[in-house]
């Protein structure tokens, strides 16, 4: 709802045949509050008055079903809850059956048999006869039977609006009223000149006209690209005035150098050359830090990229500026093996790490949140517990968050408060999304991507197999352990307190058992209903390789780091989605050695299951493997977007529309550049619109 002009924010119950009680179910139904609201309440086809099916040709291939006959039957059959109100419908070449399962007294007090009427809706077929659930019912006159506009709108509507009269073509009367109402002064332009000129876009009335009730099917496709540009720039406009907004307005800790930690370590302690994209991604973080405004900065890379060595990196910086820093995990287990790596990488220098999660009790705990508090600790990682309001900090000037995805934006904001400026924020995330839609989906903060793996790593060669073939899987396993390597074995618990599925897994764990008896082998069984310590003493049997392989839930999923396992299997794996599956294959191939992922499935399973590990079996990479899972599932689907509704277009689709999606933020970004305040002349219809939109971005500040 918004004020862009007064006559758009006119309360719907002004359009002939809306009472308040039919306003109310609008709004409550639809949203529909005011003129605007339903203008932009678009059709979702438009039928073809001039095109009338005949009863006698509907075939189970048409979706729609749209024809013209007399009622020669209305009768409630059934009772309760099978009670349905069953008419038929006849013209000249055979019989359809028009089925209400609600709203059945009204529509049998408005219909007549005997009477002509004009069906439409949703076609099935029922034991071979065309059936129409819940049409929109309209009397056929002489007036709509011939010499009617050819395209006629319909809309979405809800079973509770249809009871009330207002059905999928009631929406088309409201519509051309309220068209009338309005002129071209009420939907002034809102893109700049050239930009129309570029795009050879219709005026935004030509615009709202044509997609309600467009002269062709051109005139729709005008009308349809010209609304689509509008919602992909103005949705990225706004993420990128947010984050421009930010830049010049937030203050922020200031890390002028590099010192003594940093350098010591990078120079005598760094195991490894860091890859480009991890000294890129560094550098960018050195320049927001030391910027004076407060960073909130995403990062994405793929599994095993090495964003924990960025992230030290960056809190070694923050010590040598006098700051404390945090990190948050997901898991416990991943807090774990952060503070191993972590506390283990900087043993030989004057920096206090420690790790607090909810199993830190007693004194320990206490000892601890003193320490941080006086800022005795320069490192604190741990779970959510260090968010926790018991913790104080003496100087928290840098948080890390590991795997973004698995936090809400409420936990998130809780780091902003625990100092007087909020601290430098990077947000890390191994579930990529693809570029266009992250640029989209996160414009509003600071972005970096680290789309490289260190050197030396082989690609992991991915093999699917059905389960019949389990036997000989166990013998590949037995191979690779002959070779002194590790293996990971992967059972689907969706629930963690599932009964059935934590049967599976105890069923598994004894047939693996089988397979490797002790003392020969040994297993390390892992899932969430283990107590703390039992976790973590699994865990480090595995670490250390007193325990070759790893029988676990998805509780492995993230960013555990064993580099010595080489084989992945993952049981019933048609059950994961995409980037689960990318996930957990992301366990292996992290050390040097050859790595493998062999996804087992049942005989049968769905075409679409079967396009997931047809994906994963063709592509190692994580961003491919989000584009197609995009492209399967749709943005809204996808791990790790957030629900700000950025994403939710009306017309738009970041599928199908991404060569539009890109112009807009071409053409946003040629505009920025020139005019970040959006203060020529030429961009006044850009920024006039902006103030007439109300701002609905309350949690967008957060990375
Ligand atoms: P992720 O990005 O999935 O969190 P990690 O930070 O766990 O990845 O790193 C994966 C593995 O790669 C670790 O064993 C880490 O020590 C190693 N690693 C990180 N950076 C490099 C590098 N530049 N060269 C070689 N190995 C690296
Ligand atoms: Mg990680």
């Amino acid at each position: 709802m918004t004020s862009e002009a007064t006559i758009l924010s006119t309360p719907i119950e002004y359009l002939t045949g809306i009472s308040a009680q039919r306003g109310e179910l609008l709004r409550k139904e639809l949203n529909i509050y005011v003129f605007k609201d339903l203008l932009e309440h678009y059709p979702f086809r438009h039928i073809d008055r001039t095109n009338v099916d005949r009863i006698g040709m509907l075939t189970p291939a048409m979706e729609y079903a749209y024809v013209a006959g007399k009622l020669i039957s209305l009768d409630i059959v059934g009772e309760n809850r099978g009670r349905r109100l069953i008419g038929k419908l006849k013209d000249d070449t055979g019989v359809v059956e028009l089925v209400w399962f609600q709203g059945i007294n009204w529509v049998q007090k408005i219909l007549q048999v005997g009477q002509q009427y004009l069906v439409f809706g949703k076609l099935g077929f029922f034991m071979g006869n065309p059936q129409i659930a819940h049409p929109d019912m309209e009397n056929f006159t002489n007036e709509n039977a011939s010499g009617k506009k050819s395209l006629e709108p319909v809309y979405p509507t809800t079973e509770k609006l249809k009871a009330k009269g207002i059905t999928g073509n009631v929406f088309g009367k409201f519509t051309k009223e309220l068209l009338q109402k309005i002129n071209v002064k009420d939907l002034p332009e809102n893109l700049p000149a050239d930009v129309i000129e570029k795009y050879k876009f219709i005026s935004r009335f030509e615009a709202f006209s044509q997609i309600h009730f467009p002269a062709s099917e051109k005139h729709y496709h005008h009308a349809l690209r010209r609304l689509k540009f509008e919602e992909l720039f103005f949705a990225q406009l706004r993420m990128n005035l947010i984050r421009i907004a930010r830049h010049r307005f937030s203050k922020g800790w200031v890390f002028d150098k590099v010192g003594d930690l940093f350098n010591d370590f990078y120079n005598h302690h760094l195991p490894f050359e860091l890859t480009n994209a991890q000294k890129r991604v560094l550098k960018e973080i050195r320049k927001d830090a030391g910027s004076g405004r407060q960073m909130n900065r995403l990062l994405q890379g793929d599994v095993g990229s090495g964003k924990t060595m960025v992230a030290l990196l960056s809190m070694l910086i923050a010590a040598d500026n006098g700051f404390q820093s945090v990190l948050m995990a997901p898991t416990e287990i991943l807090a774990q093996q952060h503070f191993q790596s972590i506390a283990g990488a900087v043993k030989d220098l004057p920096v206090q790490v420690r790790i607090l999660t909810g199993s830190t009790k007693g004194k320990v705990r206490k000892t601890i949140l003193q320490e941080v508090a006086e800022g005795k600790v320069h490192i604190l990682l741990g779970t959510h517990a260090v968010i926790e309001d018991k913790v104080t900090f003496h100087n928290l000037g840098f948080a890390v968050v590991d795997e973004q995805h698995k936090f809400g934006v409420a936990q998130r904001a809780q780091l902003w408060k625990k100092n007087t400026i909020p601290p430098h924020v990077l947000v890390m995330t191994a579930t990529p999304i693809p570029r266009t839609l992250a640029l989209t989906a996160y414009g509003d903060l600071d972005y970096s991507i680290m789309d490289e793996l260190p050197p030396g790593r082989q690609p992991i060669t991915t093999i699917h197999r059905n389960e019949m073939a389990r036997p000989q899987v166990m013998d590949f396993i037995k191979e690779e352990i002959g070779k002194g390597r590790q293996a990971y074995i992967i059972y689907p618990l969706i629930e963690e307190s599932s009964k059935l599925d934590y049967e599976n897994l105890m069923k598994g764990f004894e047939e693996v058992k089988s397979f490797f008896p002790e003392p020969k082998y040994w297993i390390s069984m892992l899932h969430g209903k283990q107590p703390p310590e039992q976790k973590e003493t699994n865990m480090q049997r595995f670490v250390t390789g007193d325990t070759q392989i790893m029988v676990s839930t998805t509780v492995i999923e993230v960013g555990v780091n064993v580099p010595n396992a080489s084989v992945m299997v993952i049981e019933s794996s048609e059950k994961f989605g995409l980037s689960q599956l990318h996930q957990l294959r992301g366990r292996v191939g992290r050390g040097a050695e050859k790595s493998f992922c062999v996804l087992l499935t049942g005989q049968k399973i769905s075409n679409d299951a079967r396009e997931r590990i047809k994906i994963m079996v063709a592509s190692n990479d994580g961003f491919t493997i989000a584009e197609k899972d995009l492209e399967i599932r749709g943005p809204g689907e996808i791990e790790g977007t957030r629900q700000s509704g950025a994403l939710n277009f009306r017309l738009a689709s970041l599928v199908a529309d991404k060569v539009m999606l890109e112009a807009a933020r071409e053409t946003i970004d040629t505009l920025l550049e020139k005019d970040p305040e959006l203060d020529l002349a030429e961009n006044l219809p850009v920024k006039s619109f902006l103030h007439t939109q109300k701002a609905k971005t309350k949690w967008s500040k957060i990375a």
